[in-house]
């Protein structure tokens, strides 16, 4: 083996309990330190009156057999976490209120493609180049799957087009436009800004299948807990990185603790905020241009969020997810003066007493659905509280946050009548998201990754210190796991990365 590292790796996200794993397999000695008091705090969830409700995954792509996310989960010992799948037919609904419309899509490249053939058939075509490209270059997607050929990701004709460019020269029907730029808005990116490329890697597992944990994301969370265990990383709960210390020579030499408790590394992987980053190293570290590339950030939307249940399931043909949008035309929603109580929402429903082993979402219902609803949000408005913490705000905080989420109630009932029947239990302001997602605006998906940003790199100017995360590769619990995999890889050698993923 190749010398043994003492590396000490910041946030325990999932980025960074995966970055912890893949170290310590090989064999290195691995410190993961999280200041909040939980592993996976931004995946775990909470309950409110016994119902279980998921903030930070609902689903993802890519749990299939052969699936990456799955080929990954088994390289880390997480290869036996339940799965539970959404219901193929009618996954997701795509709502156009001013048009009366309602497209229900189901998962999979050959159900959708039918679905939509039938739906459109004139734009056959256009269904079929999109759906086409859009899987061909998840397949070519560098550590997405393993016999890639790096090149062909990028031979893409157009892949580098902006995703609107890219759609508007196949498809002419504007439903179909706005139905293809659905998910690309629920990740915050506007189909103006964000390549083909970018959109079609996440889009595509997206398309490909849908399924979560059983028990939700905090099942994930608690797996990764017992394998870092396992795999003896010492874990730090409750207490951060505050400092990384270099040596006179300016290499790196340890970290200290918010506590003042300091100890010894080499190899540092920070995995927090971008933004943040600054905060744990001292002045001059980075050139003035880095400096201020990381303290501005394009990010994307903060939020607001509905918590509720209901007895009964929300939409037709047991559909568990809703995505309402005023109109087809979405160029409007990213301007700054956009209302965002005209939309989009999105309603996720899933059964609220946690999610049984080997059912599919709905079967597994019994006691009723956990509901949540989400809308863009502008962290603006909470100024006023940045400085305080949650439980302290006073009854003004308390006030504004019932007005506001009153607000995205009303408008929500009045775009998804459904709703009626949802008792809300809670909810959360960007000023939560900035709490539990750990970036300066609350933004729910970090930077963006747009044509306009390229986002930080693995490595930076100083060597062992390394940063992965989802605002260096992609969003999502799965661009997450990704982005850990492929900074280990600078760090372990990519090959004998790859060669072990594939054993
Ligand atoms: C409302 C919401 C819904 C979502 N839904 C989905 C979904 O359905 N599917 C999906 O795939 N993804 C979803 N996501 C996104 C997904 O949760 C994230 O992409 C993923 O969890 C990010 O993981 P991460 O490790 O990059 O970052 P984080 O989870 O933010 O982890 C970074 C950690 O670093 C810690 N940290 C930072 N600085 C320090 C320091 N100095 N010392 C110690 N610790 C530090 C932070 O406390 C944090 O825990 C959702 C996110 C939100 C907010």
């Amino acid at each position: 083996m190749a010398k043994k590292l003492t590396a000490t790796v910041v946030g325990g996200g999932v980025s960074g309990m995966t970055a912890a794993l893949i170290l310590a397999r090989f064999g290195h000695e691995v410190t993961l330190v999280e200041r909040s008091p939980v592993l996976g705090l931004t995946v775990r969830g909470f309950s409110r009156d016994g119902v279980y409700f998921d903030t930070g995954l609902h689903r993802t792509g890519g749990l299939g057999e052969n699936g990456p996310f799955t080929q990954y989960l088994k390289f880390l010992g997480l290869g036996d976490l339940p799965v539970v799948w959404y219901e193929e037919d009618a996954f997701e609904t795509v709502r156009f209120g001013n048009q009366g419309r309602d497209i229900a899509l189901p998962v999979g490249y050959e159900a959708t493609k039918q679905r939509l053939h039938s739906l459109f058939p004139d734009e056959k075509q256009g269904i079929d180049a999109y759906l086409d490209a859009v899987r061909r270059v998840y397949n070519s997607a560098p550590f997405i799957h393993e016999a890639t050929d790096i090149r062909a990701a990028f031979a893409e004709e157009d892949a580098y087009d902006t995703f609107e460019g890219f759609v508007n020269s196949r498809v002419r029907d504007p439903i179909l436009r706005a139905v293809f730029s659905a998910y690309s808005m629920l990740l915050g990116y506007s189909p103006k800004e964000v390549s083909f490329l970018q959109h079609a890697r996440v889009m595509a597992s997206a398309i490909d299948s849908a399924a979560t944990f059983a028990g939700g994301g905090a099942a994930l969370a608690d797996g990764f807990a017992r394998r870092l265990e396992e795999a003896g990383v010492r874990i730090i709960t409750g207490n951060g990185v505050s400092r990384v210390n270099f040596s006179s020579g300016g290499s790196i030499e340890g970290v200290t603790l918010d506590s003042g408790d300091m100890f010894d590394a080499d190899t540092v992987i920070y995995t927090g905020h971008p933004y943040y980053l600054l905060n744990i190293v001292h002045d001059g570290v980075f050139a003035p241009v880095f400096t201020r590339y990381l303290r501005t950030p394009a990010e994307t939307p903060s939020a607001y969020m509905l918590f509720g249940v209901s007895d009964k399931p929300l939409f037709p043909n047991n559909g568990c997810n809703l995505f309402y949008c005023r109109d087809t035309d979405f160029s409007s929603v990213f301007s700054p003066a956009h209302n965002p109580l005209e939309g989009p929402f999105h309603i996720t429903t899933r059964p609220g007493t946690g999610l049984p082993r080997g059912k599919r979402m709905i079967e597994a219902a019994g006691e009723g659905y956990a509901v949540t609803a989400i809308m863009a949000g502008s962290f603006a408005s909470y100024l006023r509280w940045k400085d305080t913490r949650s439980g302290e705000r006073g009854p003004r905080y308390a006030e504004f946050k019932a007005e506001k989420l009153d607000e995205f109630r009303e408008a929500l009932y009045v775009a998804c009548p459904e709703t009626a029947s949802v008792r809300f239990l809670d909810g959360a302001t960007p000023l939560t998201f900035r709490d539990y997602t750990h970036s300066p605006s609350g933004s729910v998906y970090g930077r963006k990754h747009t044509l306009m940003q390229h986002n930080p790199q693995p490595a930076t100017r100083v060597p062992g210190l390394w940063l992965a995360g989802q605002s260096i590769v992609a969003p999502g619990v799965l661009g997450a796991v990704i982005s850990a995999f492929l900074t280990c890889g600078f760090i372990v050698g990519a090959e004998e990365l790859h060669a072990e993923l594939n054993r």
